[in-house]
């Protein structure tokens, strides 16, 4: 399926002033993110570390890579030279390990948090309580980390039909990255809405969409 460059144009055309559209390239071809690429789209998003891997050493080096999947600690090292921001962090131990792979090569590697705001399907993420934690750590408060910038918050709502349960979610979001907004300097990304429910999120305040199948057609994951 070739790219859907209407889609593209006509997001494009519906973006907020400061707001970042990540194209998630995710299982698609480089020829798909060139496509798009030469229409000026430079924000791309990846969930798999190989697959990123692959695809940063063969596409234009302008390319800011977004790592939106499950990050495991031991591959932390192989991203952090060149990736432009990890939305998925949800543990301090992840938040450590990304500040000890950056500083071995002298960078400050940008992150978001991930909060668990769907009610019924399990997702990764983070609970408020456990939001709270990570923000009051010792880790934070002691400037330990000086690797590290903590950009905001990234959530996913329920994947439902429903888009009053959808809208509460992001709601939810956004009243969590007020919060913390509030205190911490260089929180201002929130990152939310996917395909099916960007119009939500850009209502409810998202600054970042991460936008798939709309612009590359469906996955085919056989
Ligand atoms: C795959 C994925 C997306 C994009 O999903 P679409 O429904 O194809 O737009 C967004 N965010 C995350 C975390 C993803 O894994």
């Amino acid at each position: 399926m070739p790219v859907n460059k209407e889609a593209y144009k006509s997001i494009i055309d519906q973006l907020p002033a400061g707001t970042t559209l990540v194209a998630v390239s995710k299982t698609k071809p480089v020829e798909d993110i060139l496509a798009l690429y030469e229409l000026g789209q430079r924000d791309f998003g990846e969930n798999y570390v190989q697959e990123l891997l692959d695809k940063q050493v063969t596409l234009p080096a302008d390319i800011r890579w977004h790592f939106i999947g499950h990050l495991q600690s031991n591959k932390v090292k192989n991203i952090v030279p060149f990736v432009h921001l990890i939305h998925g962090v949800d543990s301090l131990k992840l938040l450590q390990e990304i500040d000890k792979q950056s500083k071995k090569i002298n960078r400050t590697t940008n992150i978001l948090l991930q909060v668990h705001i769907a009610r019924e399907e399990s997702k990764f993420g983070l609970d408020e309580n456990e939001l709270d934690e990570i923000l009051n750590s010792d880790f934070l408060q002691q400037e330990k980390y000086q690797h590290i910038s903590i950009c905001g918050l990234m959530g996913m709502a329920t994947f439902t039909e429903d888009p009053d349960k959808v809208r509460a979610e992001f709601k939810n979001l956004k009243r969590l990255h007020d919060k913390y907004n509030k205190s911490l300097s260089n929180f201002s990304i929130l990152s939310m809405g996917m395909s099916s429910d960007f119009k939500i999120a850009l209502e409810e305040g998202s600054n970042m969409l991460r936008i798939g199948s709309l612009l590359f057609g469906a996955r085919n994951y056989s």
